[in-house]
């Protein structure tokens, strides 16, 4: 009886999942997935999107999906990144709501079920935070600058709990179904439809197959993706970089003038206008290097450059 219920208030589901150098990983993934999904007596289907993997994984993901007809593989061109291959994903999903996980088994398929109770709550967005995260130090650190960078930039409360582990409504993909353009964050643009985000803790296990395709380079460049290409925090650090130096500017003078005033000569010599000089062409270039990166952006965007292209989509 409880399990009528229960399936009567499970909303079908889309588990979309990015894979880029799986093959290990995704039987087991699979299997663990199909054991949940059953139980949750819903609709469903399993969207492995390929983010061009050099490994096989997209044979792999045919095979497995000639057995099973619940799964269905999308292939990309070639490397996107894992958020484009989550966008793209997005757009071909059919059902109500998409939790989206990674293929590495770091997040436990076994704890959906408590991300879908969350959503059913009435938010929009959950994500699964891991109780303890399992990656490396480096890869704990530059998630924290990027988490930080999240929270300057999604401005929710929400973003030191963001995850690659969510649940959320698929009507929220309409906020963004105009974006396009090769940086994509998806928990940014999430942000775009909604306000209700909500988080749980599970469990997050170690990766036991394999390593983590992103080196500190990639996770770097992300970042500073996310942070120049949607927010406009850099260019009031600029700003404020600007008025600084004004004040200092104006200092200098006074003091100059203070001198020339009380004991009689001005500030003798090359070494002092030289490092002024320095100081303050320094400022500007780096300013100007702000607003440079942000002329790039615009000229990317203009080249309407796709966040993804599909080789094969198939059921
Ligand atoms: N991924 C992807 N494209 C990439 C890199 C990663 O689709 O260029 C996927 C990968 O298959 C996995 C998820 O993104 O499902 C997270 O990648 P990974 O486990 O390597 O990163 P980490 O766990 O360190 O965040
Ligand atoms: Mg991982």
């Amino acid at each position: 009886m409880k399990e009528c219920l229960m399936s009567a208030a499970t909303p079908s589901l889309s588990i979309l999942i990015p894979v880029y150098r799986s093959e290990a990983s995704l039987k087991p993934l699979v299997s663990r997935l199909m054991a949940v999904l059953d139980s949750l007596h819903t609709e469903f289907e399993i969207m492995l999107v390929n983010d061009g993997s050099p490994d096989r994984s997209w044979d792999l993901i045919q095979e497995l999906s000639r057995s099973n007809a619940h799964l269905r593989g999308i292939n990309l061109m070639r490397n996107f990144g894992q958020h484009n291959a989550l966008l793209c994903g997005i757009r071909e999903a059919r059902h109500e709501v998409i939790v989206t996980l990674d293929a590495d088994l770091q997040n436990p398929p076994e704890e959906i079920p408590r991300l879908l109770e969350k959503l059913a709550e009435g938010h929009d967005v959950v994500y699964g935070t891991p109780h303890q995260p399992q990656h490396g130090i480096f890869r704990d650190l530059s998630s924290w600058v990027l988490r930080l960078i999240a929270r300057s930039v999604m401005r929710v409360g929400l973003a030191p709990h963001i995850s690659a582990f969510r649940a959320f409504r698929t009507q929220l993909r309409d906020a963004f179904a105009a974006f396009q353009g090769p940086f994509v964050m998806i928990d940014v643009l999430l942000t775009w439809g909604t306000t209700r985000f909500a988080s749980v803790p599970v469990r997050h296990d170690a990766r036991s197959i394999g390593k983590s395709s992103y080196s500190l380079r990639k996770l770097f460049v992300h970042g500073f993706n996310v942070l120049t290409g949607f927010s406009t925090l850099p260019l009031q650090l600029a700003s404020w970089i600007g008025f600084f130096f004004t004040l200092f500017g104006l200092g200098v003078l006074v003091y100059v003038i203070g001198r020339y005033l009380i004991l009689g000569y001005s500030f003798p010599g090359f070494p002092f206008l030289a490092s002024i000089i320095a100081i303050f062409s320094g400022a500007q270039l780096f300013a100007l290097g702000i607003i440079g990166e942000y002329l790039a952006r615009m000229h990317f965007r203009l080249m309407e450059r796709p966040p993804y292209v599909m080789r094969q989509n198939k059921d």
